[in-house]
């Protein structure tokens, strides 16, 4: 077997730079906030086998989240993610501090009005401001050639596609499918904060885009039957949004095949879940 290759852990800004200057070939960049999974693994070995160099993030983004969320207990795994970055076969691993990201009174990326500002964006917002504001600024240490990103934050790729498109940015952005769970929970690092009996309550999030799945197959396409169908799943969750989009995530009435989005946000006890299926 072949041994792995050392990860190398990077924790300035400035080192990421001279050392991104001496690559040559392509480079694949992912993007996370740690507490890696197999959703961020398989987004890495993917990276890893479209590119001659790898570089994994790990940075915990205070500016996207909002005052009263769970940013200090988010989880910290520094070790146990380098070990799981070696496996999958990063070459650099940016582990920065917020100094080295952010300074004082400084510029910040704003989302679109109408799609940062729905969904997610609705319950959380401002959430998307933070998201663009450091992807923009990896992007720009990584300087990647591909960049990758999970269709789990499904409104989260779709903006970034779009700030990569109308910013004129030299990255292509290549999304990666959801990984599950084998009872179908989609996978994320907020999964731990669950308890035995939230985690099989949480089910409930995966199986009303099963159920939707399934009215689709029989031939459905009314996205208010769709919805409720989806909501009676849910219940008794709190809901925070059922929505059915196109995959510019403007609301739709009928779900067309290859077009469409059904995203889901829901509670867990004190734990916020979201999930969605690219129809
Ligand atoms: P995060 O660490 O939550 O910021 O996620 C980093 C990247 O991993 C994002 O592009 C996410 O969309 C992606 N990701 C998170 N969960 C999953 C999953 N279950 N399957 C695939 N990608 C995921």
């Amino acid at each position: 077997m072949k041994a792995l290759k050392a990860v190398i852990s990077i924790n300035s800004a400035a080192d990421l730079l001279s050392r991104r200057e001496g690559l040559t070939g392509s480079v694949g960049f992912v993007p996370t906030m740690g507490a890696l999974h197999a959703g961020h693994m398989s987004l890495i070995r993917q990276a890893r086998e479209e590119n001659d160099h790898v570089i994994v993030s790990i940075f915990v983004n205070p500016t996207q989240f909002l005052p009263g969320e769970d940013f200090t207990r988010y989880p910290r795994k520094k070790e146990a993610d380098e070990l799981l970055c070696k496996s999958a076969g990063c070459d650099l691993l940016f582990l920065p501090q917020t100094q080295e990201i952010y300074g004082a009174d400084e510029p910040m990326v704003k989302a679109p009005a109408v799609a940062g500002y729905t969904l997610e964006g609705q319950v959380r917002p401002g959430h998307f401001d933070g998201v663009l504001t450091v992807v923009l600024k990896l992007l720009n240490l990584a300087r990647p050639t591909k960049a990758y990103f999970g269709k789990k934050d499904a409104q989260q790729l779709i903006l970034i596609r779009q700030m990569v498109e109308r910013f004129f940015l030299p990255v292509t952005i290549v999304s990666g499918e959801t990984i599950r769970q084998k009872d179908g929970l989609a996978l994320s690092s907020r999964n731990e904060y669950l308890s035995d009996t939230e985690r099989t309550q949480a089910l409930k999030i995966s199986q009303s885009l099963f159920e939707a799945s399934r009215l689709i197959k029989q031939g459905q396409n009314q996205t208010a039957a769709i919805e409720t169908a989806v909501q009676r799943v849910l219940d008794p969750l709190p809901i925070d949004y059922v929505a059915i989009t196109d995959r510019q995530l403007r609301p739709i009435d009928q779900v067309a095949k290859g077009e469409s989005l059904i995203l889901v946000a829901a509670r867990v006890g004190s734990v916020r879940l979201i999930d969605n299926m690219w129809v």
